[in-house]
């Protein structure tokens, strides 16, 4: 469970759906409803990131606004750990933190609460600085994640790993970080 084999990670992609020039054209857009729908694919994918997480000794899962919180938030649960969701900007009500990151025109902006991973970043109830585990249902450029995983550090969190189900290989996306990138599925 650890390593996918070729037909695990076959069940996977076959419960991706591809839809070509969504949203815009020449976009060949990644659907994970299907793969949400699949219980069997569903299970598949949870029981590998939580038997790949279990000895990480992590404090919280962090995802990424939208689908990032379903796997995200799944995830956690798997793990007994708590979830942080990162948002688009202006969607959180407390005090938070911002991090802008670059569209092919102009930015966006990412944020977190201020106090998500405890105070200062330390673990309430770990009392030591929160290990995180960023994830994501996909990379391409990088942008998004490494804005996310630039914020986690930036409220005195330490992010141990980005995790994306799939990964758009050739858009190089993981040197964008500094942490550790897994991707489950790589697509070229
Ligand atoms: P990026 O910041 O370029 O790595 O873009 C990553 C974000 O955009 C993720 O939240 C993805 O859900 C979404 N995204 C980018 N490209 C695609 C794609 N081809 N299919 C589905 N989602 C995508």
């Amino acid at each position: 469970m650890h390593i996918l084999t070729i037909e695990q990670k076959n069940i996977l992609l076959q419960a991706i759906r591809d839809i070509p020039n969504f949203p815009k054209p020449g976009i060949l857009f990644k659907d994970i409803t299907t793969l949400l729908g699949n219980p069997k694919a569903y299970k598949l994918l949870l029981d590998h990131l939580s038997h790949r997480y279990l000895d990480y000794e992590l404090d919280y899962v962090a995802g990424i606004d939208a689908r990032g919180f379903i796997f995200g938030a799944t995830l956690a649960d798997r793990l007994g750990i708590g979830f942080v969701p990162v948002r688009k900007k202006g969607k959180l009500p407390y005090t938070t933190v911002a991090e802008k990151y670059s569209l092919e025109y102009g930015f966006d902006e990412v944020e977190i609460h201020i106090d998500a991973f405890g105070e200062n970043g330390i673990s309430p109830y770990s009392g030591e600085k929160s290990r995180v585990l960023l994830v994501d249902d996909l990379i391409a450029t990088g942008g998004t994640a490494s804005a996310a995983a630039s914020l986690i550090n930036k409220v005195g969190a330490e992010c141990v790993e980005a995790c994306f189900v799939m990964e758009l290989v050739f858009l190089q996306g993981r040197q964008k970080f500094e942490t550790e990138v897994y991707s489950v599925l790589q697509i070229d």
